[in-house]
């Protein structure tokens, strides 16, 4: 049994906090230098090249990418010969994100109440998911998630009958419903299968995915190249004044299902496609 104080979480929370937003992914600046080549758009490439320079700007000033600078999604995979000590771990959570999100002057986007409204200061809580896992180490992973992407995201419970055609139609109708309001270019993820919260969780996850690595599954694999190359024919481009680029990726996860059941959950990512994580 390792034994890990809480305190340590804290601090590391804190960390993760300001650097997603003050640094994005290798992998995303990478998707858009390749996206600025696959542009035609003339506005779509001055948005592109905008981008990067935000990023590196971001990243040496030590400034937000975005005044949006999330909900604080806090993915934690505990090993189960782990043993927290000096308090309870998801106040060691919350008090991260309120020091993280404090020190670096991170905008505070979280209502304690969602008729009330009223915010509570610190941008707690966090929206923590937990998963216990193997052996005696803690993944924790912050994922701040901007209000346009998400509130653009979008499930249905298809019929079984309705089968892969059924989920592409639903995905392509979600983008396209969207528009420029959750700020393209896209990372886009989606879960199928489960339950209708597992495939929402499903579609969450597969935003953490490093942008473009694809699926193992090959069918799957197939399904995210041909979701994207369909995405990318809308034409809604980099925020959406047109152009090629409408998604930088398409990450699909999958999960069994009830027979009744084809649950589809789609979680759009912002341009500002932000998680950072650390092993304790
Ligand atoms: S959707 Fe993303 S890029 Fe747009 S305002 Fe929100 S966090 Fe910023």
């Amino acid at each position: 049994m390792r034994t890990i104080d809480v305190a340590e979480v804290t601090a590391v929370v804190a960390e993760l906090c300001k650097k997603a937003n003050f640094e994005l992914g290798e992998d995303v600046l990478a998707a858009f230098k390749k996206a600025l080549e696959d542009e035609l758009s003339l506005t779509g490439k001055d948005i592109l090249q905008q981008l990067i320079e935000n990023a590196r700007i971001a990243r040496e000033e030590e400034v937000p990418m975005c005044q949006d600078t999330g909900f604080a999604v806090v993915f934690l995979e505990v090993g189960q010969e782990v043993h927290f000590t000096g308090g309870d771990l998801y106040a060691a959570v919350n008090e991260g994100v309120r020091r993280g999100y404090t020190e670096g002057y991170l905008r505070k986007s979280i209502v304690g109440h969602p008729f009330r409204r009223q915010n509570t200061g610190d941008n707690t809580p966090a929206v923590i998911h937990t998963r216990i896992v193997p052996g005696d180490r803690v993944k924790i992973t912050v994922a701040p998630k901007g209000g346009g992407s998400e509130n653009m995201s979008a499930l249905r419970m298809l019929k079984p009958a309705e089968g892969e055609e059924g989920v592409k139609r639903f995905v392509l109708e979600v983008v396209k419903n969207a528009g420029p309001n959750p700020c393209p270019p896209l990372v886009v993820g989606v879960g199928i299968g489960g339950t209708m919260e597992k495939a929402a969780l499903l579609a969450k996850e597969a935003l953490l995915r490093p942008l473009g690595e694809p699926h193992p599954d090959e069918d799957v694999a197939r399904l995210e190249r041909e979701l994207l190359e369909s995405i990318n024919r809308l034409g809604i481009g980099p925020q959406g004044l047109g152009g090629r680029v409408t998604a930088l990726a398409v990450h699909v996860e999958v999960f069994p299902c009830h027979i009744a059941s084809l649950p589809v959950a789609v979680n759009l990512n912002c341009h500002a496609s932000r998680h950072k994580e650390a092993l304790l």
